[in-house]
């Protein structure tokens, strides 16, 4: 793969104002790269690139039809690029083999989805002619409702699953017109400059899209400040996403939140126990927990509790091989940086001084000096108001709290800052179906069933505002005009 890097600005790679910064691999610790280090300069450059292409056209004024096939030639460019994108994935964010069909093949399938909704999307809504007597005459009023693209978007993705999530943003904006400036995480800012790579030979406009690279929140501050910038589209923590909303006020512009969660997996009475191990203990190895729709908190009958943790321990313990994610066979890498290990291993000691029972995992595995790795946790007998109960750790940490009976475990499920996920185990899929609907969470399972491309993903409460994904995910980027003629 390459090796120098530079920043995709108006059509042009450009070096970054600022030099660059080392991307580490979270299993080594060594560089895998420098990656372009811009300015606040750079990065009003490219909101300048952005607003250009959007107000001068002619994208913005494009068929749905061009633009469905700029994103089908878009999946092709990206297709080459599939083998890099993956190392890219394995050596930055290490990404474990047994999540690529969501990190590196699933987002081709969204591209496809966006493709697929820029044709079939109703940019245009006719409404019925309405005949109106009056004085003057008799007044025959048409109307329709046209979804103009929004504007110039800026787009903040996040490191864990970099390429899933930045397609949730690129292919929507893309589908409706807009244009955009793409902000990647310090942690894995690569991503998308190959990304860029892919975009430059699909004959987009310049400026329709640029990736500015950084190691500054300031250059996010940037794009949220801007007048420029019509919509921010963040993907990150709550703490962040409050200071976006609360920046973004000084212009008014659209905010599309995608934040964190503590969802809950509820065990209902009925359950298979050996069916819901698997699922249920993935929050303690999948991705190293670093998920933002995880459902950390396992919420299980009091009388089956020591089965259940039992079983997750037998899992965890003799199951999971935990290693560098270069290596196919193994199932939990590390977590992304040192300082996210430290943070999440104060989670561990407050679980323990608060009470709560560790039965697996709580440190570093002992054969692995380097790589920031966890050991799969799990602790149990954890109470609701407990930190780690409270608390997105995004690390292999998952809480096990006993319950009384289903009053309970709704009551419990729901009070928490939070609605992003959550999960019903249950015999019976009806009960389960009249539980969910209780459950104030922006998605939820029954039974480990997959939440498909074509639904809306994102969160209620802390877990952020606005929907990614199908039809929902267009109308977001997207604004309301309503237009009459007679
Ligand atoms: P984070 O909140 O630390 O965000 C970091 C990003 O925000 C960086 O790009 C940084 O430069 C930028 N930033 C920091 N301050 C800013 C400011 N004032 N204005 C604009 N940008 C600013 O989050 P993270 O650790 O990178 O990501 C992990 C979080 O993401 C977890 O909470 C996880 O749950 C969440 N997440 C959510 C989803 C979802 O779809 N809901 C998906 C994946 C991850």
């Amino acid at each position: 793969m390459r090796r120098t890097w530079k920043l995709y600005i108006d059509g042009k790679w450009t070096e970054g104002g600022g030099g660059t910064f080392d991307v580490l691999n979270p299993a080594t610790e060594e560089v895998v790269a420098k990656a372009p280090n811009a300015t606040r300069a750079d990065m009003e450059r490219a909101i300048a690139a952005a607003r250009r292409a959007f107000d001068e056209g002619p994208w913005s004024r494009t068929t749905p039809h061009e633009r469905a096939a700029v994103i089908t030639r878009l999946i092709a460019a990206l297709e080459k690029r599939k083998e890099d994108i993956r190392e890219l994935l394995v050596t930055a964010a290490a990404a474990e083999h047994v999540g690529h069909p969501i990190q590196v093949d699933m987002p081709y399938s969204f591209l496809a989805n966006y493709a697929e909704l820029a044709r079939s999307y109703h940019f245009i809504e006719m409404l019925p002619v309405l005949v109106s007597e009056t004085p003057m005459g008799t007044h025959v009023n048409n109307s329709m409702v046209y979804h103009q693209p929004v504007g110039v978007c800026g787009l903040i993705p996040t490191w864990n699953f970099p390429f899933f999530v930045t397609v949730q943003k690129i292919g929507p904006a893309l589908a409706t017109g807009c244009t955009m400036v793409i902000k990647p995480s310090p942690y894995m800012p690569l991503l998308d400059l190959l990304v860029a790579e892919a975009v430059a030979e699909c004959d987009l406009p310049p400026g329709v899209f640029n990736v500015v690279t950084g190691n500054s929140p300031e250059l996010g501050a940037a794009l949220v400040d801007s007048p420029q910038v019509d919509k921010i589209s963040f993907t990150g923590s709550a703490v962040t996403g409050k200071r976006i909303m609360a920046a973004a006020a000084s212009t008014l512009k659209r905010v599309h939140l995608e934040l964190g969660g503590k969802s809950a997996a509820i065990v209902l009475d009925d359950a298979d126990l050996d069916q819901v191990v698997p699922y249920a203990s993935s929050p303690a190895f999948f991705h190293a927990g670093q998920g933002c729709a995880m459902c950390t908190r396992v919420l299980v009958p009091k009388p089956k509790q020591d089965a259940l943790v039992e079983r997750l321990d037998m899992f965890l313990t003799n199951v999971v091989s935990i290693g560098d994610p270069a290596d196919p066979a193994v199932m939990l890498g590390p977590v992304i940086r040192e300082e996210r290990r430290q943070k999440i291993e104060e989670y561990i000691a407050s679980g323990k001084a608060d009470g709560a029972r560790l039965t697996t995992g709580g440190g570093r595995p002992k054969d692995k000096p380097r790589g920031y790795f966890l050991q799969p946790t799990v602790f149990a007998d954890v109470r609701n108001d407990m930190r780690i109960a409270r608390e997105e750790i995004f690390g292999p940490v998952l809480s096990v709290l006993p319950f009384g009976d289903l009053e309970e475990a709704v009551r419990i499920a729901n009070d928490s800052p939070y609605g992003l996920g959550g999960a019903i185990y249950s015999a019976d899929t009806a009960k389960a179906l009249e539980v969910a609907k209780r459950i104030r969470t922006g998605t939820l399972n029954i039974n480990s069933a997959l939440n498909l491309m074509h639904l809306p993903f994102g969160g209620f409460k802390e877990s952020g505002i606005g929907r990614e994904g199908g039809r929902w995910g267009m109308d977001e980027y997207t604004e309301i005009q309503a237009i009459t003629w007679r």
